[in-house]
């Protein structure tokens, strides 16, 4: 067959060890997953009434254009109903943004480390890829990225917080930078840890969205509102951008019970207030840690944290995992030495940092002999 060559060696997304598997391979009664960044504390209970009381018509197609859910969205952040483009976890977002603008012959601006499929979707429609490393403390080099923008160029990406860092960009740079892309750019922002995050300079993207057509932000609903099961995740933009990738949706990319749950699961703020709360007093026993064994991380800003242990994170992942705890190992990630930890639950953090402790310890022991 004459398979697009860009795809030639091309990896399926490789999903992590399962809870049964490990429980299985090591023995376990209880292993506790903090690989990606799901919600330790699960998801309102408003889901739970809606999936108990709803009566939908399974044998029916959903609505196509997910009505209910984008009112919500729509009053929600005051923006119009056109200015939405819903899918099947913001990841079918970025998907339709690369079908609609990237091909070859045109070629797109990234950091890296970051999400990884911008890249991935870049690379099947075979457009160029323009890398630009973190800085030294994990942030985006946006100048850099500046200096790579040409004519060719038709999408940068920003992800902020950055995952795998969970570093933000600031209000000023965030400025400077749309200030000066050429309008014949789409920018991305993916805020899919928007929830999340308290820092004090920390733009407000709806606002941005006002004075930038060409700026297109992302949400989810699989990360603070701990639906990543139902596969629920948006855009906002201008109405002309999302007019030009609505036709680009699958007509009922969302299922009925998603567009469902995500509309009641909109409604509890005061859950996703909890969270953020609950995370923030979770990043602070992480860094206090971190500080008592001198190990280096990134401040972070997502439910999750990159911690430098520097020695091989495959070592620490292996590790962690015989003891019941799925994290992931840097190696994957572009930090060789180093592991992502979602922020858990408290006893969670507790005993995970047990365990961090305990690896260290052993590593010590080793060396002295
Ligand atoms: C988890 C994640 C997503 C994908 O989320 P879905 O909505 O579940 O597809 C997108 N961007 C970033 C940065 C993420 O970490």
């Amino acid at each position: 067959m004459d398979w697009k060559k860009q795809i030639k060696g091309l990896k399926a997304y490789q999903p992590g060890r399962t809870i049964d598997e490990v429980k299985e391979i090591y023995g376990l009664d209880k292993v506790v997953k903090l690989a990606s960044n799901e919600n330790p504390f699960g998801y309102s209970s408003l889901v739970d009434v809606f999936l108990r009381d709803s009566y939908l018509n399974h044998a029916i197609y959903p609505d196509g254009y997910a009505k209910n859910l984008r009112t919500k969205i729509s009053s929600k952040l005051g923006v119009n109903l056109n200015q939405i483009l819903l899918g099947n976890g913001s990841d079918e977002i970025i998907q339709m943004i690369s079908r609609a603008l990237l091909q070859p012959g045109k070629n797109t601006v990234m950091a890296i480390p970051t999400f990884p499929q911008y890249k991935h979707n870049a690379t099947v429609e075979g457009a160029e890829v323009r890398e630009v490393a973190l800085n030294s403390k994990g942030e985006h080099r946006l100048d850099e990225m500046l200096e790579q923008i040409d004519n060719s160029t038709t999408v940068v990406w920003l992800c902020s917080p950055n995952n795998p860092t969970g570093t933000y960009i600031t209000e000023k740079d965030i400025i400077s930078f749309l200030d000066n892309v050429p309008e014949h750019v789409l920018v991305v922002l993916d805020e899919a840890y928007y929830e999340y995050v308290v820092a004090d300079h920390y733009y407000d993207s709806l606002e941005l969205l006002k004075i930038y057509p060409n700026l297109l932000v992302t949400r989810t609903f699989s990360k603070a509102y701990g639906l990543a099961g139902f596969r629920v995740g948006y855009a906002i933009s201008s109405e002309e951008i999302i007019s030009q990738l609505e036709p680009l949706r699958e007509p009922f990319n969302n299922n009925s019970l998603g567009q469902g749950a995500a509309a009641v699961a909109l409604q509890d703020q005061e859950f996703i207030a909890e969270c953020r709360q609950n995370n923030k007093q979770g990043l602070e026993r992480f860094y206090q840690f971190c500080d008592e064994e001198g190990l280096l991380y990134y401040p972070s800003q997502g439910n999750f944290i990159l911690i430098d242990f520097g020695v091989n994170g495959d070592e620490v992942f292996q590790f962690l995992l015989s003891k019941g705890y799925i994290v992931r190992s840097g190696q994957a990630l572009g930090f060789p030495t180093s592991v992502r930890v979602t922020i858990g639950s408290e006893e969670e953090n507790k005993g995970v940092i047990e365990e961090m402790k305990n690896f260290i310890k052993e590593a010590k022991q080793e060396a002295s002999l």
